[in-house]
């Protein structure tokens, strides 16, 4: 943890001045890496606000693709003192958490703690993974899980074996993720474990059940590709418009579902919903594109009596998954786990049950 900010104030702040930024709107600075010429500014450290974090620029375009990113535009921005480039920690960034994922960045060993709680460690892991530089942190977080491990093997500290296994699993640490994958193992009590499977099966069973919401949103519109809806404007599908008086066929194919059609699943491949291959990675993010999910804008003035209305139908299509979504119960019902599937009668969670629920 940062200790005092102050002591690490670098006595001779900047080098040189630029006319554009003065020196005194740099406050605070702590040099990560004394030479550097990357500025991070942070809300608060340590009770102290703001501060400014020096860093090597080299190192943090090596390290992280995002920081490289962030480097490049804060540059082409002109976010610059002097030659030195200044950026913005992210709002939702624990100030706490970049220092020490600086600290390990920047090879600072004696600035690291002997000891990390696990919500620090697990805090640790998502900064990483935000910023995809657990290749670059490489084992360096050995020492904190080795600690960690230890102490909840001997029992002395009680561990959230699970959100080790998430931590390891995001900082890549291969050797502390089958610790404690298999401290997991051995430990959770058997209904435990029964819950873990229920839960995994749900998950894919709620996916395949997303898989045939999403084919009633398709379906309207394919129907409008198929043969047996092609039709001339205002004649049934099959039948050939009269001819006019030298014998030959008037009148053109009518366009106006298939128009539709293409429209919808546009907006449906725009917004990740389909097909299942364009889905974000988790249901939650799906489910919550699917009710921000708006139908674009049509005008089937033209549509004739033999068109299969895709408009209406999609539309309805999804408002009917909309609503589905609302009433679903996306985990699993206590009562009915206990009972071993489908509790008979009521369960203190009201859900529906006629469809595996
Ligand atoms: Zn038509
Ligand atoms: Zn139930």
């Amino acid at each position: 943890m940062p200790t005092s900010p102050e002591s690490e104030r670098s006595p001779k702040r900047h080098k040189s001045s630029s006319p554009m930024a003065p020196m005194a709107s740099i406050p605070n600075v702590i040099d990560i890496a004394p030479m550097g010429s990357a500025l991070m500014v942070l809300s608060e450290l340590a009770g102290v606000k703001p501060v400014t974090l020096r860093l090597s620029r080299d190192m943090l375009t090596i390290a992280s693709p995002i920081f490289a990113t962030m480097i490049s535009e804060a540059s082409l921005a002109g976010d610059k003192i002097s030659d030195e480039v200044l950026m913005h920690a992210a709002e939702n960034d624990e100030p706490d958490t970049l220092y020490l994922l600086f600290n390990i960045l920047h090879n600072r060993n004696e600035k690291l703690p002997s000891r990390l709680t696990v919500e620090a460690l697990c805090k640790l892991a998502k900064t990483v993974e935000k910023y995809r530089c657990a290749t670059s942190i490489g084992r360096g977080t050995a020492m904190w899980f080795d600690r960690l491990y230890n102490a909840a093997k001997a029992g002395t500290v009680a561990v959230d074996t699970w959100k080790m296994v998430e931590a390891t699993y995001l900082l890549d640490e291969s050797v502390f993720f089958a610790r404690f994958t298999e401290m997991w193992v051995l430990a959770e009590d058997v209904s435990m474990k029964r819950l873990a499977v229920e839960l995994y099966n749900r998950r894919h069973a709620q996916s395949g059940a997303l898989k045939g919401d999403i084919d009633l949103l398709v379906n309207p519109c394919s129907v409008a590709f198929s043969k047996s809806a092609r039709h001339y404007i205002d004649y049934a599908p099959g039948m050939m418009p009269d001819p006019d008086d030298d014998g030959k066929t008037v009148g053109s194919i009518c366009h106006v579902d298939e128009g539709a059609a293409t429209t919808y699943l546009g907006a449906l491949r725009d917004e990740l919903i389909w097909p299942p291959l364009a889905w974000p990675t988790t249901l939650g993010a799906l489910v919550s594109q699917l009710q921000a999910f708006r139908t674009p804008d049509y005008d089937d003035c033209d549509k004739c009596d033999f068109c299969e209305d895709v408009k209406s139908r999609f539309g309805l299509a999804v408002d009917i998954v909309k609503k589905m979504h609302k009433d679903r119960l996306w985990g699993l019902c206590l009562d009915c786990f206990k009972a071993g599937g489908v509790k008979d009668g009521e369960c203190r969670y009201e859900h529906s049950k006629l469809k595996g629920n």
